[in-house]
């Protein structure tokens, strides 16, 4: 029997908000276990949550990021679950009003993953498991999340890893979230099932929760696909179950019967009232986007011609890709920009997160200058590269190290000068040229050339010498 596979995936993103979404702890991550908490984050009767607008703000950034319709008016549910993690007994999220739906991912293959839906909630404590025992800390709690569900659209793991990866970037690109894997700020549950080819049904699905890195989405999917055809071609059934991934196994495994959303008793939280972004709000969120990285991508190959490689290499990280449009627009030529910082200024950074910062002692405009000093062909890309690589150690300017001996290109005054002193030293020639022997200029060519070390133009110095002889 063939398989298919359906995959959806739910991502979970903490927003970059300072302060957390019910209360006005600070988000900061990490801190000495319970010390980033107060009585509405650890759900003290009595306490009452408070919305905090700006993550309204960044959720409806978000959603305008993929494309979503966004809701003018939402509210907040209850969704009551017993866990340590959780002291109130219930999460206050969104069920059947979230703030956004209906956009899309697009993938290089243009083909499109829809966006369900992006709806607002807040972060659970965290467990610590040591020594036989378990602690927890209540930082992360009240930490503000939006979750982006995606429709069940993807059918491979390569898909599933691409839509992620291209989740990351928008996200980081419009502010909302670092999107740091590692740390937790973004982490993906995927959801699995098979069915036969050329079927329409979908098969029943397991969810591997909270995977942290774009690589465990591949293998965990692998791990997952395996696991369910051998059932299957046992002539097995699925059961719907909530597993976990462990990448030093390489393997899937059951973590809990799924729950329902019946089983969470859904109802809108009676402390937050509906609330309300007008559509002006989020006409003003829309001006304030910048230019999202895949349409800047595809300026950067179809309307600046770089190449596709070096377009990539630049896009992914905002900040280099405002450095490098500043530096063309102050003049620097493309090509030379462009490879000069992958080239130069890469080199110096050795982390995706160092590119991702982009923190240089230069200034674009500085930039800008060396770059048009080789556009001019005033200098050699050798010399370009060594001089960048001592201003961005000192956040000096070009000037500094470049000495006017330095500068290829010879003004035009110098050059009579030594046309001048080649006519003086060469009388024989002088006559000859006289008599028509045309090639007789050559040795004062050699002369004007051994004074310039070879960067004289010698088109210019043979229009000079022979007006020089006319006069003669
Ligand atoms: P829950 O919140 O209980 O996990 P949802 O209906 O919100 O359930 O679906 C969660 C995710 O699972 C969505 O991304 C959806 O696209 C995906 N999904 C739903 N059905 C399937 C299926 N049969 N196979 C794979 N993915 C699925
Ligand atoms: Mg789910
Ligand atoms: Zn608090």
């Amino acid at each position: 029997m063939r398989y298919e596979l359906v995959c959806g995936i739910e991502t979970h993103i903490e927003l970059a908000t300072k302060t957390k979404i019910f209360c006005n702890c600070t988000t900061q991550f990490g801190g000495d276990p319970n010390t980033h908490c107060c009585p509405v984050c650890t759900g003290q009767p009595g306490s009452l949550p408070i919305l905090n607008k700006k993550v309204v703000e960044y959720a409806v950034r978000a959603g305008l990021a993929v494309h979503c319709k966004i809701n003018n008016i939402s509210h907040m549910d209850r969704k009551n679950y017993v866990y340590p993690d959780l002291p109130k007994a219930y999460q206050i999220s969104q069920y059947d009003e979230p703030i956004c739906e209906h956009g899309y991912i697009e993938l290089d293959s243009g083909k499109r993953i829809g966006i369900t839906r992006i709806h607002i909630e807040e972060d659970a404590g965290k467990l610590v498991h040591e020594n036989g025992y378990t602690y927890i800390d209540y930082n992360r709690g009240g930490v503000p999340l939006i979750e982006i569900v995606s429709e069940p659209d993807i059918s491979s793991p390569e898909e599933a890893k691409e839509y992620a990866e291209k989740l990351q970037l928008i996200m980081r690109y419009v502010g909302i979230s670092d999107c740091k894997m590692q740390e937790g700020s973004m982490r993906c549950d995927v959801n699995v099932s098979l069915r036969e080819a050329g079927t329409k049904e979908f098969g029943t699905r397991t969810e591997t929760k909270n995977i942290n890195s774009l690589n465990y989405i591949q293998k965990a999917m692998y791990a997952e696909i395996e696991r369910q055809t051998d059932i299957l071609e046992e002539g097995g059934t699925i059961v719907q179950q909530t597993m976990r991934y462990d990448d030093v196994s390489d393997s899937v495994s059951p973590m809990r019967e799924k729950e329902n959303s019946d089983d969470y008793r859904y109802f809108p939280d009676p402390d937050i009232i509906r609330f309300e972004v007008s559509q002006d709000k989020v006409d003003k969120i829309q001006a304030s986007l910048p230019e999202l990285p895949f349409d800047k991508l595809k300026r950067y190959i179809n309307e600046l011609e770089l190449p596709e490689a070096t377009s990539k290499l630049i896009f992914k990280y905002r900040r280099v890709a405002e450095f490098f449009e500043e530096a063309t627009s102050e003049g620097a030529s493309v090509k030379n920009a462009s490879n000069l910082i992958t080239g130069t200024i890469y080199a110096n950074m050795n982390t995706e997160e160092d590119k991702e910062l982009f923190k240089v002692l230069i200034s674009a405009k500085q930039f800008a200058l060396l770059v048009k000093l080789l556009d001019d062909k005033k200098i050699n890309f050798k010399m370009a590269q060594s001089t960048l690589q001592q201003m961005l150690e000192s956040g000096k300017s070009a000037e500094e190290f470049i000495k006017a001996e330095d500068l290829a290109g010879i003004s035009d005054e110098d050059l009579t000068k030594l046309c001048k002193e080649a006519i003086a030293a060469n009388p024989k020639a002088v006559e000859d040229i006289k008599a028509g022997k045309d090639r007789a200029i050559n040795s004062m060519f050699g002369y004007i050339m051994k004074q310039t070390k070879g960067k004289a133009d010698v088109k210019k110095a043979e229009a000079i010498i022979r007006d020089l002889i006319s006069k003669i």
